[in-house]
């Protein structure tokens, strides 16, 4: 077995979250390992053309990219290419009711950057490379663990390899292993929705502008990449309304993009492939236990019309870097309960009240009841009408 075999630190999961934390805490000087079931992902092309565009986009908020340049990793994604953001208009697609954020009257050079997930993920993998502390087995997940010992876990990969850590991370997604094999419970429901995602070329420039309508089957983004004619669509629809829409030729779906988009949005001229992902919110009761701590979607996902996910993961991270690192510098113990604890208490009611904003957000926008579409379009025009707190909420999303 090399030195390696045991790690301070074992992180299941290579996404944004599982690297961001290994990034972070090896800068601290711990040995980690991270667990990754699925193959090592090549390094993008980025070709200018559709086809050469990650559908899979998140809005990063600027702390998440001033938290990732102070990791030195926001540097290559700039290099490479972010789509900052100025604007923001929000709308519902049957009522009259509107909102309008500008980074302009909220005294800001911008309000965030739209950024391909792969961009991040490789910018994070070339930080992780970059460490001689830091080992990442690919197509080897976790398996299994045993948090009997004390000051220890044990793990067990896909591959029948056998190691040892201080703490176990669960940074292994939505389905989370780890967070089963602690027993850890979450409460979880189905939106009934699935969202469609795709890069489309515009018939004129985005304007450096996030569009969202709340239409009656779901909520549509329009979100503005670095090219200025290109956008990412997230496209959240019912059940019943997905399949039929995925099902169409690339012209017909066009069509009835058009449609929905109105003429509140610029119209759609080209569409790159779609993708389909199942929409479910789902938030762990404990986000720790002796030994073991989770972040990221393990711990919490959410609706992506909040455009929140990966920027709630990586508060998730700074703060366990933050706790565990007092730990490290002190010489105690990582996986100590109260230490984790102490992250819990500080992520918990946040993600929680963030969770419960998105789903009241998408219960009263979803509603057909005619009395919730009055008031919510009374409450949306009061917001925009309202300067003061509508730049109160505005700079909600700026952190
Ligand atoms: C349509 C859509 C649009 C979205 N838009 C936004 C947005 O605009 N802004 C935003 O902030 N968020 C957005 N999100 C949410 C965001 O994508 C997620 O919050 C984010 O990807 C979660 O990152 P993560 O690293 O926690 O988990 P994941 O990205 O799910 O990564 C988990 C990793 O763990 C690995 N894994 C799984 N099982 C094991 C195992 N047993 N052992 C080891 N590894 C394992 C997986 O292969 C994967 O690599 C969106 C989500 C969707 C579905």
């Amino acid at each position: 077995m090399g030195s390696l075999e045991r790690a301070d630190v074992v992180i299941a999961g290579a996404g944004i979250a599982g690297l961001s934390l290994a990034l972070a805490l090896s800068q601290q000087g711990m040995k980690i390992i991270i667990l990754e079931a699925s193959i090592q992902p090549s390094t993008p092309s980025l070709a200018s053309d559709l086809a050469g565009w990650d559908s899979r986009v998140s809005a990063l908020t600027p702390s998440s990219s001033a938290w990732l340049g102070e990791r030195g990793v926001w540097q290559d994604m700039e290099h490479h290419r972010v789509g900052p953001y100025t604007d923001m208009r929000v709308w519902d697609g049957s009522g009259t009711g509107r909102i309008a954020f500008s980074a302009e009257s909220l005294d800001v050079p911008l309000l965030g950057h739209i950024v391909e997930n792969r961009v991040t993920v490789q910018a994070l993998l070339k930080g992780v490379q970059q460490q001689t502390n830091i080992r990442v087995f690919w197509e080897e997940g976790l398996k299994a663990a045993d948090f009997s010992q004390p000051d220890s876990v044990s793990v067990e990969t896909q591959k029948g390899r056998h190691l040892t850590a201080a703490l176990l991370v669960g940074a292994d997604g939505a389905r989370s292993r780890t967070r089963d094999l602690a027993g850890l419970a979450v409460r979880t429901w189905s939106y009934h929705q699935h969202a469609i995602v795709a890069t489309v070329r515009l018939a004129e420039e985005h304007q450096k502008t996030c569009y969202q309508a709340f239409l009656n089957t779901g909520p549509l983004a329009l979100l503005p990449l670095s090219d200025p004619r290109l956008c990412s669509i997230v496209w959240s629809l019912d059940d019943q309304q997905w399949e039929p829409l995925q099902s169409l030729d690339d012209e017909a779906f066009i069509a009835q993009l058009n449609r929905a988009l109105a003429s509140n949005m610029p119209a759609v001229e080209a569409v790159g492939r779609r993708g389909v992902f199942p929409l479910r919110q789902c938030h762990a009761v404990d986000y720790v236990h002796q030994g073991i701590a989770l972040v990221g979607d393990a711990a919490h996902s959410i609706h992506p019309l909040a455009g929140q996910g990966i920027n709630l993961g990586l508060k998730d991270v700074a703060v366990l870097v933050e706790e565990i690192g007092q730990a490290w510098q002190q010489g105690m113990a990582l996986g100590s309960e109260r230490t984790l604890r102490r992250y819990q208490r500080r992520r918990k009611t946040d993600n929680l009240l963030m969770m419960s904003a998105m789903e009241a957000f998408k219960r009263g926008f979803g509603s057909t009841n005619p009395a919730i579409r009055v008031a919510r379009n009374m409450g949306l025009s009061w917001t925009d009408a309202a300067i003061p707190l509508k730049n109160w909420l505005a700079r909600q999303a700026l952190t």
